[in-house]
Parts: C-alpha cells; structure tokens; sequence
C-alpha cells in the first residue's frame, strides 16, 4: 500500500490569510537559491561586504547552501552576526512549502511543491519524483508549470502551461528531497525508507518532470550550474540528463552551455505518428530533429544520447517500428529507453502486451543498442513517467467533472 503523508499540518505548513497566501507567499525578499557564483558575489556586494571579500564570502555561503543544505542564514556559524542579520533583511533561504509527500509500494517518492507567486499571479505547485534503485538515486525535476506542448501520451500536457520555474526554483527541487531523504549532514533518512544501499541518496538528476526544459532555457542553464558544481551538490554532469520533446534550434546550444547529457523525447519512427503523439513535430520533424542530435557537442560512444520511447499498444510497437527505429538512428551512438505506457485518467492509449515489449527490446538489443526496458515505477501514486500534473489542477479537474454530472 503506498503511504501518503498530507503535510498540512500546521506544525510542517505555515498558516495562510483570507487570500489564501502563506508568509512565504508574501515574502517579498529575494532568495539565494539557484544564483550562479557571480550572481551571489554581486547579492553580497549589494548588502555592503567589502569587494575584496566577496570571493571567500561566496565560497562561505555556497557550502551552508549546497554542502551543509542550511535554509537559515541564523545557523550559519562562521558568518559573522552583523552580516547574517544583512543577509536576512534582504533575502531569503528558506525552502518551498511541501504540500504532500507520497510513497509508494515500490519506495518512489512524489513530492507536491509549492512555490510563491511571481508578480501578482498566484501560487504554483509543482511535482518531483525520487525513484530509488540499487546503486544509484534519481531525482526527476519538474521546469514548468503545466507545459504548453499537448504531447498526447502525458498527462502533463493536459495542463496549461501557468508559468517557467525560476533557477531558485528548480535547484530547490533537489535541497528539498536530500532534505527529505537525509542526504545532508545534519539531517536523518526517515525510517524504513526505500534508498540506495551506499552511495549518494540523490546521486542522479533527470529533467523529465512537468514542462519542457528548452523552453525554460536560461533558469535550467542557471539551475543546471548550481547543481553540478563541484564544490556544493556536485552531481556529475554525466549523471544529469536533459530531456527534450525536440526544441531543435537549442539542443545544440543546451550541449555548448550545460555540458549534460541529452535524451529525446522520441515515441515514433515517421513524421505522420509523431505529429500526434509530440505535435511539436510538425514544427521541426524528424530529419531537423535527428540532424541536431548528430550535432550534439561531445557525442560519443561514452557520451550517448538517450532516445525515450513509450510503448503504446497497436500504435508504435511493431516489429516494422522496431526496425525503423533501428535504422534511423544508424550511425548516432544512442541508448533507447523502452517505456511501458502508464495510464492516467482519460489517457487514449493502452501498454502494448508485456511479450510485444520484450520482443521489441530484444530487437533493438540485437542490433547494438543498449534498451532497458524501463520498469514501471510510482504508479501507484501517479508519479510514473508521464503521469506528473499538479495535485490542485487534478482537484480542478474533479470539480469540473463534478459540476458537469450535476447540470
Ligand atoms: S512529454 Fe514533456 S513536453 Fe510533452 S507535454 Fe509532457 S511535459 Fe510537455
């Protein structure tokens, strides 16, 4: 049975006014989090630190920041209190509020964030997904809210594309779950949870969540820094990967400016299949799509890009797909990720048979491309892939069905 804990507990969620909005909606401070090293030396300059200490202060604050994972400048104890107290009158650490975190059977974690309004909009919520498995643990980061591409086999694209995460908002994605998961000094793996046996908890990044990351260019750059530095989370970047639904006048430049590795969003071997299934097709098709991917910076056999396809049952799972699919990628050093279809209420589609997923893998194998077949995980707690929309726009949704039985 998956576990879910509801953390609207007064004592883990802060109390909200009339409006609806927290003190951390209201705050109007500028947080630290997910600022490049040059961003941060200049937030420090701002608040009066001498220019000939502002590279140590950097270096201070990073390692609170992303090595010990503090969300108070008050525990940061070799900052002097004067400039803790400069720092705390013009800016905040503080992480997001959580507003579920389910578990499931299999030990996948699903988180709901809630992040503050920007502007006069309202609070967003966002979902992130932590799926544990022997020696290693991935953390899939949401980049958008809702996404503006309607790919038909995800439920993200049902939901309208409300706004682009910040650079703070993406990085927090990963302080909260190691908070989470006690992947910081000073914090405790909650008990009996499902984690690798050795190892880092969160030792692999994957943009896969909710939106389109190459849409949201510039923060997930940003982000991307952060999280990849060496001196603070210090995930490799061999262990991020990008995932894109085939934003072609990026890729290219998301390789030259991240360094991390790429996977595409692929589902279908023709133009006519794809413009359904990714309709950002019809927009740069197949050949463009594939072009780029050849283009990618530091292509190798040790640095391969990573081609996603959902298996969905009597659409894109012949044998003839199979082997279409094998001699389009001829000659790119690739790895296909097989991925059994997860349904979400109302989905069109249905996983193609368990025996047809295997004889496609095998096919795939046999011509040389390493193709996991990717276990189905968190499904139970719709944190499977595809399957990520946010909890409110879900209750939305109920209602509106609700009212539509009731007129
Ligand atoms: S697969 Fe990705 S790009 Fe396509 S709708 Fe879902 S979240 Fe958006």
């Amino acid at each position: 049975m998956s576990v879910s804990l509801d953390l609207a507990d007064p004592k883990t969620r802060p109390a909200v006014d009339a409006a609806g909005l927290s003190p951390v909606d209201v705050d109007e401070r500028t947080s630290l989090i997910g600022m490049s090293r040059e961003e941060l030396g200049e937030a420090l300059a701002a608040v009066g630190v001498p220019a000939k200490q502002v590279r140590m202060r950097t270096a201070q604050l990073w390692h609170w920041l992303y090595v010990r994972g503090v969300s108070d400048f008050a525990h940061m104890a070799n900052v002097s209190k004067d400039l803790r107290n400069k720092l705390d009158a013009a800016y905040t650490i503080a992480r997001p509020e959580i507003v579920t975190e389910q578990v499931s059977v299999d030990g996948t974690r699903k988180w709901v964030f809630r992040f503050p309004p920007r502007g006069a909009g309202r609070p967003v919520e966002i979902e992130t997904v932590y799926i544990p498995e022997e020696g290693r643990g991935t953390l899939c980061v949401s980049s958008q809210v809702g996404c503006t591409l309607t790919c038909t086999f995800c439920h993200t694209g049902t939901q309208r594309l409300v706004r682009n995460l910040t650079a703070g908002e993406i990085v927090s994605q990963v302080l909260l779950a190691r908070e989470r998961l006690g992947d910081f000094p000073d914090v405790d793996t909650p008990a009996g949870a499902i984690v690798p046996s050795e190892g880092r908890l969160v030792s692999n990044v994957v943009m896969m969540g909710m939106g389109e990351p190459l849409y949201n260019f510039d923060n997930v750059a940003t982000a991307l820094g952060v999280i990849s530095d060496g001196e603070g989370l210090s995930v490799s970047k061999r262990r991020i990967t990008l995932s894109t639904s085939g934003v072609v006048p990026e890729i290219v430049r998301a390789g030259e400016e991240t360094g991390v590795m790429l996977a595409i969003s692929l589902h279908a071997v023709n133009d006519e299949l794809r413009d359904e299934l990714v309709p950002i097709n019809k927009k740069y098709p197949l050949a463009t799509l594939l072009e780029a991917c050849r283009n990618y910076p530091g292509l190798s056999n040790a640095k391969r890009i990573t081609f996603e396809y959902v298996m969905l049952k009597g659409v894109n799972d012949s044998m003839e797909d199979a082997r279409n699919l094998v001699r389009m990628l001829k000659g790119i050093p690739a790895k296909i990720n097989l991925i059994p279809f997860n349904p979400w209420p109302g989905s069109r589609y249905e996983c193609s048979d368990w025996d047809q997923i295997e004889r496609f893998a095998d096919y795939v194998n046999q011509a040389g491309y390493a193709s996991p077949i990717r276990t189905p995980r968190g499904r139970d707690i719709f944190a499977a892939c595809g399957q990520l929309k946010s909890e409110s726009e879900r209750m939305r949704k109920k209602d509106r069905d609700r009212i539509e039985l009731l007129n």
